[in-house]
């Protein structure tokens, strides 16, 4: 049931109200980033008015109120996400850097002949590491195949497993098909021949609270800015004992041994993997638009959303040639489509003329469109501020495109 009235919460959000090209905004491109409510909006602004600081450095009051909020902005990150201990979460730039943490903290643990296996439906952030580490360890890189509907293939995905499979890397949701994959068992299977699984949380963030304990996943990542943070922060899970285990990341030779060895390097978590001065405001913000999504609900959040997911693909599907990529019974408020013989940068272009903002392209997941032999989608993703009258608009404009283009 939905517990929250949308015109209410659309008020949180000051840039809703902006027109684009004279018309209203009407935003819908949410999986490559979210807006940004007041209350999270004002926490930056708050921090940089009353207390901006360095942290855990001085002893003075401004570092000591800025170091207390980092803190908890970091236990309240380890609540929603229900890991065991607080420094198991690390903050880092984004979902990339955190990829590129593990992925670089393996090249001294992986060797040759090693596996690793990636789902065919990942973003580029969740593939060329690897392929990197591949080169640095000379460990292969297998690829988890996919269906039609957008759904991995997970008969394939065991035959796959082996003692030879080290690493298992897959995202929770995919950003170009919305698609959500059921990780509990990647994860099951994988632990199965005592490989170690990293869950590329971006897209799932926004919809879904994940439980890193009850998941038992070794390794969790976010970025903020998709969950209506700011952009540059995100954070790392990892179990204590991975983290215990991976070298720190950031230099990672001689010359961090000459500079901050000491401080950084031996430092104990969470701080071994968080060298210089951070993001500050970023990781309280972060801190902050958790809060503000839980005041709302997860569980009202995604019912309200596949409401939303449920009525734009009635409407889209009405129209004659469209077609959607990703058509799992399983996945979040995500649409990608084509309409036959357009291309889908035409079809954006005309809807920004119309202040609807899509994103078209490859969606940083070539290996997706590769699979449907096209070369981008058009793609609309509902965050729990639009509305049903937005998802009209929309449809109303890919009407206009398809007549003004055909
Ligand atoms: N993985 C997925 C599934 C994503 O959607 C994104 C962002 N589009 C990323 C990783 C990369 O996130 P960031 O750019 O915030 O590091």
């Amino acid at each position: 049931t939905i517990v929250f009235d949308v015109q209410v919460v659309r008020q949180d959000f000051p840039i809703l109200n902006r027109e684009v090209n004279g018309k209203p905004l009407v935003y819908l491109d949410n999986a490559a980033t979210s807006q940004t409510p007041k209350q999270v909006i004002d926490c930056i602004v708050e921090y940089y008015s009353n207390y901006n600081a360095n942290i855990h450095r001085g002893v003075h009051a401004l570092s000591q109120e800025a170091t207390d909020k980092y803190e908890q902005a970091r236990q309240k990150i380890q609540k929603h996400f229900n890991a065991d201990k607080p420094h198991e979460i690390i903050f880092t730039s984004g979902t990339t850097h955190g990829i590129n943490l593990v992925a670089n903290g393996f090249s001294s643990i992986l060797k040759k002949g090693d596996e690793i296996l990636v789902s065919a439906m990942e973003h580029h952030s969740n593939i060329v590491p690897w392929q990197m580490l591949c080169e640095r360890t000379g460990a292969v890189l297998k690829v988890i195949p996919m269906n039609e509907e957008g759904e991995l293939l997970m008969d394939a995905y065991g035959e796959l497993l082996s003692k030879n499979t080290k690493l298992v890397f897959c995202n929770h949701v995919s950003n170009a098909l919305g698609t959500i994959n059921p990780i509990e068992q990647i994860i099951d299977m994988a632990h199965q021949v005592d490989a170690t699984v990293l869950i590329d949380g971006a897209q799932a963030a926004p919809h879904i609270k994940a439980d890193v304990q009850k998941l038992n996943v070794d390794f969790y990542v976010v970025s903020a800015h998709k969950m209506c943070g700011p952009t540059g922060v995100g954070m790392l899970y990892g179990k204590e004992e991975w983290l215990n285990k991976l070298p720190p990341y950031q230099g990672g030779g001689e010359m961090i041994a000459e500079v901050t060895f000491e401080k950084t390097t031996y430092a104990d978590l969470p701080h071994k993997f968080e060298a210089g001065t951070p993001n500050i405001c970023g990781g309280i913000a972060f801190g902050a638009a958790l809060d503000y999504m839980n005041a709302i609900g997860f569980d009202a959040i995604s019912a309200y959303e596949h409401e939303l997911l449920n009525y734009a693909t009635k409407k889209l599907l009405a129209i004659d040639g469209l077609k959607i990529y990703g058509t799992s019974q399983n996945k979040t408020s995500v649409i990608s489509f084509n309409i036959e013989g357009l291309h889908p940068y035409d079809i954006g272009s005309i809807l920004d003329k119309l202040g609807i903002a899509v994103r078209t392209g490859h969606h940083c997941a070539q290996p997706i469109m590769d699979f449907y032999k096209i070369p981008g989608t058009v793609r609309a993703s509902f965050s729990f501020y639009n509305t049903k009258e937005e998802v009209d608009i929309l449809t109303e404009g890919v009407r206009r495109a398809k007549n003004m283009l055909a």
